[in-house]
C-alpha cells in the first residue's frame, strides 16, 4: 500500500490514512468482528489507529490491544483524554489508564477530546510532563475552533500542539473558512474525523456520479477528496470487513478537475465563518 504521510513540526512522518474506532469496544458480541476489522486494516497497510478513553469507556482501547498483538511498534496510536479528566493530575492518571488498556508504554499522539472546564494551561502542562516522561510522544487537541486554537497558542507550551482533530468532510466544509488556513500557517496537522459523515452522505447523487466515472464507491470518493489534501489525516471507521477493503481502495483513487468541480457544486466551500460542528 502506498503510504501517504504528513510531516509533524519535529520532522516525524505520520500516516495520513488511519483507522477510527468510535463505537468499538461497547458490546461483547461485536468484539470478534471489531478485532478482525482492525487486523485486516493493519494487514492492508494501515499504520495509524485513532481511539479515545471515551470509546466504549476504555473498551475500544482494549480491542486495539488485542487486534495489534505484537505489532505495536509498527503503529502510530492516537488516544484522547476526556475534558473532565484534563486537569494537571487528571491527565496523567487518565493516560496511565489508557496505556494499561492499550498494553503499551507510550501513546504516539494524545489529544484533549474537547474543551471543558479545566484551563488549557493545566492540560498543556500535564501533556508536557507526559512528553518529558516519554509516555506521550506528541500531543494535540480535538474540536477546538479558531478562537480556542488562538488561545491555546498563547498558553505556555501551547505552540507544541501537533494536531487538531475536527469534524471535516465534504458535507461539513466549515473549517475551510478560517481554521484550516490558520492551522496550515502554523504547521498544525488537521485530523478529519467522520470522513464519511458517519455514512450519512453515502447516498448522495453527486458522490454516486463521480464514483461511477471511476468504477469506485461513494465512500472512496469521499475519502479521496480528503486524501488529496497534504496536511490532513483521515480516519474512517469500519467494522464490516467489506467496508475496510472498500476504504483502502480510496488510496488509489485520484479525483480530477471534473470530479472536483462536480463535488464543489454539490458541496460548496463555505462563504462565511461557521462555528465548528461537533459530533
Ligand atoms: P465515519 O465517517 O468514519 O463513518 C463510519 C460509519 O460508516 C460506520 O457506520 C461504518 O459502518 C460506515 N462505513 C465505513 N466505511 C464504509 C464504506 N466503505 N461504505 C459504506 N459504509 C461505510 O464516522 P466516525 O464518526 O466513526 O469517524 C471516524 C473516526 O473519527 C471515529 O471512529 C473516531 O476514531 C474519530 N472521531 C472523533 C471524534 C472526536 O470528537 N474527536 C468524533 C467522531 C469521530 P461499519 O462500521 O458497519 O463498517
Amino acid at each position: 500500500m502506498e503510504q501517504l504521510t504528513v510531516t509533524l513540526p519535529g520532522g516525524e512522518r505520520v500516516p495520513r490514512f488511519g483507522l477510527g474506532t468510535w463505537r468499538m469496544g461497547e458490546r461483547a458480541r461485536d468484539r470478534a468482528a471489531e478485532i478482525a476489522a482492525l487486523r485486516l486494516g493493519i494487514d492492508l497497510g494501515a499504520r495509524l489507529i485513532d481511539t479515545a478513553e471515551m470509546y466504549g469507556e476504555g473498551g475500544a482501547e482494549e480491542v486495539i490491544r488485542e487486534a495489534v498483538g505484537t505489532r505495536r511498534d509498527e503503529l502510530f496510536i492516537v488516544s484522547k483524554v476526556y475534558p473532565h479528566n484534563a486537569s494537571r493530575q487528571g491527565v496523567v492518571a487518565a493516560c496511565e489508564r489508557s496505556l494499561g488498556r492499550l498494553g503499551t508504554d507510550r501513546i504516539d499522539l494524545y489529544l484533549l477530546h474537547w474543551r471543558g472546564a479545566h484551563p488549557l494551561a493545566e492540560t498543556v502542562a500535564a501533556f508536557e510532563r507526559l512528553r518529558a516522561a516519554g509516555k506521550v510522544r506528541h500531543w494535540g487537541v480535538s474540536n477546538l475552533d479558531t478562537d480556542d486554537m488562538q488561545e491555546l497558542a498563547r498558553v505556555a507550551g501551547g505552540a507544541a500542539c501537533a494536531t487538531n482533530q475536527v469534524l471535516y468532510n465534504l458535507a461539513r466544509r466549515g473549517p475551510e473558512w478560517d481554521l484550516l488556513p490558520w492551522q496550515r500557517a502554523r504547521g498544525i496537522t488537521t485530523m478529519a474525523y467522520s470522513p464519511l459523515d458517519q455514512a450519512r452522505m453515502l447516498g448522495s447523487r453527486a458522490l454516486a456520479t463521480v464514483a461511477r466515472r471511476h468504477g469506485a464507491s461513494p465512500a472512496q470518493v469521499a475519502l479521496a477528496w480528503l486524501l488529496r489534501l497534504p496536511d490532513v489525516i483521515t480516519i474512517p471507521k469500519a467494522t464490516n470487513v467489506a467496508h475496510v477493503r472498500d476504504n483502502f481502495a480510496a488510496l488509489d483513487l485520484r479525483l480530477d478537475d471534473t470530479d472536483l468541480a462536480a463535488l464543489e457544486k454539490a458541496y460548496p466551500a463555505p462563504d462565511r465563518k461557521r462555528p465548528l460542528e461537533m459530533l
